[in-house]
């Protein structure tokens, strides 16, 4: 009690705790992981010296920073982790991940009290924090000296083409920093494998490594989930167009191993091509697009939508379910350009209400939504030519509501992640809130199973998952 009565003297405090009652049909800990992501954190020093052995950020794609790389002067981008873990504190809050983004201005700073980390808003104290570990596969290196964990990133993010044909603001999608971002970590010298297309051979290796470290720990190959993924090539790439080029990579990783799921990440794609992926060897397809609104859609994705358009990508992504299955087509979209300027809707309720037609007309078709949450990038085309203010946590906190809504309707369940991160087996992922508000309030003992699989590892969870 008498930590809460003293968080409550904070302003910005008092202004979550508002949140917290006005939206209390949602968990606390989505209300909270919205704001987190929505305005960034901050870590002490001493935080940082806490998170020294945790699993380093990759910075896989594009950079999920409010600042650039330059700005980071104690070279956090080496030291902060890929996502913590947020849990107990005043509110009790159960636990959830959130995808680390570095702003040194946030109110939310991670700081050590009395040796362990905790997440502080404005000085005070909100929940424990903890990092996830590292695999023994991000201790290795090629003879060049490459890290394997710059290959394939926790054991599941493969960005096989780190730069994007779709090129300046006339194409760009608006929102991504691909392009800039591979500028900025070849730029700090701090990364050991810098070209943009990853070689075929080093994913091979890599992906068996973390295969030959799961096996070693359960005892036998468990299924381990893959997601391939970089830029649009436009023509040609290395002498392949877009499909063969990514489907060198897929075949590679599902038929190089043993027990592999691998979904693949491209433009929108005609029923033809798309079976032409499946029997190439790749079990998922996500079509990103981005934002759901037409004239939106227009703006934000230029590049997308000369080469594909609206309407061929909405039927990419319902074709990708009669070719893939449920579960296995969930589509990105960058949540909160909704509302970037100058273009995007004026009022929170337009917004929402945009998106919730979208959500409707996919979850009907068995498209399941991945909502990622916009991070506003400095390095990306809407940040860099205009200012775009924080979104209102309001339209996160009502989006999510009407994404559980329209879940509720139509029950598309969540697939298992078969990931080799045991606890991100349990929770959703750290970028979004999209299955969390599901697992949190539809698995009874989600708290349970978490703790199961912090105890005993990847052998106590190979099999489990949300059931829901
Ligand atoms: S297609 Fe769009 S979001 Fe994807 S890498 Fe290219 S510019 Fe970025």
């Amino acid at each position: 009690m008498e930590a809460v009565a003293q968080v409550e003297q904070g302003r910005t405090l008092n202004e979550l705790e508002a949140y917290f009652k006005q939206y209390s049909d949602l968990p606390r800990e989505v209300v909270l992981k919205h704001d987190l992501l929505r305005d960034g954190h901050w870590f002490t020093d001493a935080a940082l010296e806490l998170a020294a052995d945790a699993l380093v950020k990759s910075y896989r794609l594009f950079s999920y920073d409010l600042i650039p790389m330059k700005d980071m002067k104690r070279k956090e981008h080496r030291k902060i982790t890929e996502w913590f873990m947020m849990r107990g504190g005043p509110y009790g809050l159960r636990p959830v991940t959130v995808q680390t983004t570095l702003n040194s201005t946030s109110p939310y700073v991670i700081d050590a009290v009395d040796g362990k980390a905790k997440l502080l808003l404005d000085g005070h104290e909100i929940c424990d924090v903890s990092f996830p570990r590292p695999l023994k596969y991000y201790t290795r290196k090629f003879e060049d000296g490459t890290a394997y964990h710059e290959i394939i990133a926790y054991g599941y993010f493969v960005t096989v083409f780190r730069n994007c044909q779709y090129w300046g603001p006339d194409e760009e999608c608006r929102f991504c920093d691909i392009n800039i971002n591979a500028r900025q970590m070849k730029d700090s010298k701090d990364f050991t494998f810098n070209p943009p297309v990853k070689p075929v051979d080093y994913m091979v290796e890599v992906a068996r490594s973390i295969e030959q470290d799961a096996a070693d720990e359960v005892g036998f190959t468990p299924l381990i989930d893959y997601l391939i993924t970089g830029g649009t090539i436009l023509k040609t790439l290395h002498g392949k167009d877009e499909d063969s080029f990514y489907l060198d990579y897929a075949s590679a990783l599902k038929w190089g191993g043993h027990r592999r799921h691998v979904y693949l990440q491209t433009n929108a794609k005609d029923k033809e091509t798309l079976k032409r992926y499946r029997a190439a060897g790749v079990d998922g397809h996500h079509a990103n697009m981005e934002v759901w609104d037409r004239k939106l859609f227009e703006w934000i994705n230029p590049g997308k939508n000369r080469r594909i358009g609206w309407d061929q990508w909405v039927r990419g992504m319902v074709d990708a379910v009669d070719v893939f299955g449920e579960t296995n087509v969930r589509p990105n979209f960058v949540c909160g350009v909704e509302m970037a300027r100058p273009h995007g809707f004026a009022t929170v309720k337009d917004a929402v209400k945009s998106t919730s037609e979208g959500f409707d007309f996919m979850m009907k078709n068995g498209v399941f939504p991945r909502l990622n949450q916009w991070r506003r990038e400095p390095g990306s085309n809407l940040v860099s030519q205009h200012p775009q203010p924080s979104i209102p946590l309001e339209f996160y906190l009502e989006l999510m509501t009407a994404s559980y809504e329209t879940w509720k309707k139509y029950r598309l369940p969540i697939a298992p992640h078969n990931s080799v991160h045991p606890e991100t087996r349990i929770m959703g992922r750290g970028h979004g809130t999209y299955d969390d508000i599901i697992l949190l309030n539809e698995v009874a003992d989600y708290e349970a199973r978490v703790d199961e699989a912090l105890r005993n590892g990847l052998k106590a969870c190979v099999h489990a998952h949300a059931n829901v």
